[in-house]
């Protein structure tokens, strides 16, 4: 609420108060976004925590609930009338059905006679609006990034909005917002993932003080707290991309690529951010489910159930990829190093479409985004813009053995394999003998590494 442009743009140009507006449509995001439990219960908590920001600031919030977003542009305009509004002010949003709700709903609501202003909020800056010289969607991060960094040199730098001061009393009730919603169940992670910007900027702020120099070192460790857990947070606009970055500018002397290294990277990963939803505004196809790379279409996926469902519940036979995959069933994360290994195996090792695993992926996190999750999904299935090559291939247990190296983070999630060594946890089918294997409760590998990747790299290169 703090850094909000539409809403810092409302205040400011409001003499007679303002009121906000909340629209939950449980349809829409359970059948067309695909989110799941964790992520419909963590919008619902924020908009809880932001309403009551908001009435302390005597800005009354009105929500509109309705099971998509059929008819929202109409509802929105009664909803106007009834308050007695003369202007919508809305945060643009990027993904397919969005964008065509902002259009429907802006077209209805200025033929109906109201005034409209359209923000960018969600990034640093508009999303395919850093282009190159020939006036086109960067497809490659890194010279996206030195462009980023020019136009912050020359000056264009947003800064983060002053918090709203508080409005004209209006004579208008809130209405309330549900405490449950309809086919979503509570995932019970209140304690894991705290609602509200108090707790956002604190985390924020705990990372920048403790962790930020160190991330270079850290983030790829997944036992260990080196990383922000920023996401959720920004996914669902509670904390900002520009508060971020600033945070992380002041800590580093406003230095860009000198200074703490951990700053350096750290700004980079927002940077990261930043380019997927650009690919997401230049390319729309990807967020209607195409590959980037339109020959990779052509890819005949396996169809093995059977394998899918063990890639789900992390009972692969790989430790490592069942860690992650228990760790984002449990708390609706997963560490960035592992999205990348168990993605890869999905799509490498078990050769099962990039979709099936980006969809489940939606339904799990708690920090979803179509953007940074098609991105990663499409980069790990060599599908994607500036993707990993399809022949260069993660071996999951060399993973596993380079960033969990003591077998920590596995033992914390797969309890099955606790009392083994770190020589033996990575692979333990093939460290133990079978009698001790097989009192472990632990399946065998359901594929074989070195000729699932023969079979995928052959694949990519038979498309040639
Ligand atoms: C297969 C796959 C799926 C992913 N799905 C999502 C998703 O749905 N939502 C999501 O926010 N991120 C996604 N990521 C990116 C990344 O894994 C997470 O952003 C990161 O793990 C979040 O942890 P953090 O907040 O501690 O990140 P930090 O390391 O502290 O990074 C700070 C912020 O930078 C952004 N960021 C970091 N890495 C990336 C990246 N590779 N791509 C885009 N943005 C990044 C995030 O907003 C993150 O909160 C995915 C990556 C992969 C490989």
């Amino acid at each position: 609420m703090r850094d909000n442009t539409a809403l810092h743009a409302a205040c400011l140009q409001s003499d007679d108060g303002v009121v906000a507006l909340l629209t939950v449509t449980p349809e829409q995001w359970r059948e067309k976004f695909g989110w799941g439990d964790a992520k419909a219960d963590f919008v619902l908590r924020n908009m809880r925590s932001l309403a009551e920001s908001l009435e302390s600031l005597n800005i009354p919030v009105r929500v509109i609930e309705q099971p998509t977003f059929d008819g929202l542009d109409e509802a929105i305009v009664e909803l106007m009338r009834d308050a007695k509004c003369d202007a919508l002010f809305f945060n643009r949003e990027y993904e397919h059905y969005e964008q065509q709700r902002d259009e429907s709903v802006s077209a209805t609501v200025s033929e109906a006679g109201y005034s409209i202003q359209a923000k960018t909020d969600q990034t640093i800056y508009a999303p395919a609006s850093v282009r190159t010289k020939q006036d086109k969607v960067y497809t490659v991060f890194t010279p996206f990034k030195k462009r980023f960094w020019e136009r912050w040199k020359e000056g264009d730098r947003p800064e983060c909005h002053p918090s709203p001061k508080r409005q004209p009393k209006l004579d208008l009730e809130s209405d309330r917002l549900p405490t449950s919603i309809d086919g979503f169940d509570d995932p019970d992670l209140d304690g894991t993932w705290p609602a509200g910007e108090d707790h956002a900027l604190s985390r924020l702020d705990s990372f920048i003080t403790d962790r930020l120099a160190d991330y270079d070192e850290q983030r790829d460790i997944p036992s260990v707290n080196g990383t922000s857990t920023l996401s959720p947070y920004l996914a669902c606009g509670v904390v900002s991309a520009r508060q971020c970055m600033h945070a992380a500018l002041d800590a580093n002397q406003n230095k860009i690529n000198s200074g703490k290294t951990g700053a350096v990277t750290w700004m980079e990963e927002i940077i990261w951010r930043e380019f997927y939803k650009s690919i997401l505004v230049g390319f729309p196809r990807v967020s209607r489910g195409r590959a980037f790379k339109a020959e990779t279409e052509a890819i005949r996926w396996k169809d093995d159930d059977d394998a899918f469902e063990a890639w789900c519940e992390g009972r692969t036979g790989y430790p490592i990829v069942d860690a992650a995959m228990r760790q984002l069933n449990s708390i609706g994360w997963m560490h960035n190093r592992l999205r990348m290994v168990s993605a890869m195996f999905l799509t490498k090792d078990l050769f099962l479409d990039w979709r099936r695993g980006e969809a489940y992926f939606a339904r799990k996190l708690v920090d979803f985004d179509l953007g940074s999750n098609n991105g990663g999904w499409q980069w790990s299935a060599s599908t994607g813009t500036d993707a990993q090559p399809y022949f260069r291939v993660f071996n999951p247990t060399s993973q596993s053995e380079r960033f969990d190296p003591e077998g920590d983070f596995i033992r914390e999630w797969v309890p099955e394999l606790q009392g083994l060594s770190k020589k033996q946890i990575h692979a333990p089918f093939e460290k133990l003998d079978a009698d001790r294997f097989s009192e472990l409760d632990y399946p065998e590998p359901i594929v074989d590494h070195s000729e699932a990747r023969e079979h995928a790299i052959q694949a990519f290169k038979d498309l040639k």
